[in-house]
């Protein structure tokens, strides 16, 4: 299996610190806003990597962190008048539930920043204690002149640091790129206690300290979007190597933008969708084929066009799994033969190439064009393969309840187009005609509902 890895800058053949096992850490959300569909991007493709470890039989530990203190976090509690806690807490139930919506599988642990307090201020204390880290008014600051490797993940030069950094306000710092371990608090921001007076920790602490908790000093992935190699990145491994000399991560991998326009969306640029509002309008499913349509790595613009297209390619999937009776066989054994066993193949082949999800998606078609010539005697085992590699990169998660309820976007238009027609006919009073469709629809398996906020409908059997 190859992967990117983005120290090396090239592909590797993974080789797992420990045989049959592996441990991924991904940079999660800062807990102080919903989450964008550009953020998604990252989670959803980690959860596919996570996904194929589990399919060949790795087993795995998976693990995205939660940064719930933060500047973000205070400027938003001052925002919306409410405690940075409840900040947190607001917003980490939404990315649970927007997690969820997008049909992506829960972590195995979800550490939250501010339950690893005492570990933080260890290490700061350990840098400190071998001269990495120097103190100045209660804020403490990692020394990059002292680490000889710094730059080793990013490529970044110090000297060139300096050259480019902003004019720094921040006369404190020996060197301007210098970065935070320790931050001194403002009367009323969260705070802890420290051997250099109260404050809160710097977000790159936090993630060296939780994934070396969770997976150990060394451990295999180290994951986020590409915004994360400098400084974050860079940073973690930094304070990482000071403090045990090793570079924390074997396999540094980091997912393409979500562009907008040619532009990164992000919440400072004000050019982001939320994930919930995109959910709104389409399925999560489209929105995970958009996705996965293009390589990990490669910058993709965010287009309707093209979530639209992906839902048809999705429907056209659930089509022919319905035609072919699926739910009638699923529990069967597949009994694949050679042909089926060279389709599996080529789709782990694509998969084993740094995650070429694109080509694993036309593997599926292939399947999917295979199965719908073949009325007869391999139907079966063709409707078990591409379920069976659908659900590899997060398809088919509910496929009963797809299958089962034979409802199409358009039998949903229609059916409310023949709600809007009897509101018509109960308006005019012809209540023989608005109870004829309500009668009618029902015949059909289709239940309607009055209530004060108007006509829900449901499928009964
Ligand atoms: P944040 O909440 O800003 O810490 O970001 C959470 C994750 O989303 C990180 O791994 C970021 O690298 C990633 N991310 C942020 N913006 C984008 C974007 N436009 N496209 C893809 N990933 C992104
Ligand atoms: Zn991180």
């Amino acid at each position: 299996m190859k992967i990117y890895n983005t120290l090396t800058r090239k592909k590797e053949e993974f080789v797992p610190l420990k045989p049959g096992k592996v441990n991924i850490y991904l940079c999660g959300p800062t807990a102080y806003n919903y989450f964008h569909i550009g953020n998604a991007r990252t989670f959803l493709f980690f959860d596919v990597v996570r996904n194929y470890f589990k399919y060949r039989g790795f087993q795995v530990t998976y693990v995205q962190n939660i940064t719930d203190v933060d500047d973000k976090l205070i400027d938003q509690s001052i925002k919306e008048k409410i405690p940075v806690s409840d900040i947190a807490e607001k917003y980490i139930a939404a990315f649970f539930e927007d997690t969820n919506s997008l049909g992506i599988l829960k972590a195995d642990h979800y550490p939250h920043a501010t339950k690893y307090i005492e570990e933080m201020v260890s290490l700061i204390k350990e840098l400190e204690e071998k001269d990495y880290a120097y103190e100045v008014n209660g804020d403490v600051y990692f020394s990059i002149n002292a680490d000889k490797k710094y730059g080793i993940l990013s490529g970044k030069k110090i000297e060139d640091l300096k050259a480019g950094a902003r004019v720094e306000k921040n006369i404190q710092k020996k060197h301007p790129g210098d970065f935070t371990l320790w931050k001194r608090s403002k009367p009323g921001e969260p705070k802890w206690q420290s051997p250099w007076g109260e404050g809160r920790p710097g977000w790159h602490t936090e993630c060296v300290v939780m994934s070396r908790k969770l997976l150990g000093e060394t451990f295999d992935i180290h994951g986020g979007g590409i915004d994360l190699i400098f400084p974050h990145h860079e940073n973690e491994i930094a304070q990482a190597q000071a403090s045990t000399g090793s570079i924390h991560a074997r396999y540094w991998m980091h997912g393409g933008y979500l562009n907008i326009s040619g532009e990164k969306m992000s919440k400072s640029l004000d050019n982001f969708f939320l994930t919930r509002d995109v959910l709104k309008k389409y399925d999560a499913e489209a929105i995970r084929f958009f996705f996965l349509s293009k390589h990990y790595r490669s910058s993709i613009d965010y287009n309707e066009d093209l979530i639209k297209e992906s839902s048809h390619a999705m429907k056209n999937l659930y089509s022919i799994l319905k035609e072919s009776d699926y739910l009638q066989y699923k529990n069967e054994d597949a009994s694949y033969s050679e042909k089926h066993k060279k389709l599996k193949d080529q789709f782990i082949e694509a998969m084993e190439d740094d995650f070429n999800t694109a080509k694993a998606i036309s593997v599926l078609f292939k399947i999917r064009n295979l199965l719908a010539h073949n009325k007869e005697n391999e139907l079966k085992q063709y409707a078990h393969l591409l379920v069976e590699l659908g659900q590899v990169l997060g398809f088919f998660t509910k496929l009963e309840e797809k299958l089962e309820t034979d409802l199409n976007q358009l039998s949903e238009e229609l059916i409310q187009l023949l709600i809007n027609y009897r509101q018509l006919f109960k308006k005019e009073q012809n209540w023989r005609m608005a109870d004829k469709i309500r009668d009618d629809l029902k015949s059909l398996g289709i239940q309607l509902k009055d209530t004060p906020a108007g006509t829900d409908w449901e499928t009964v059997k």
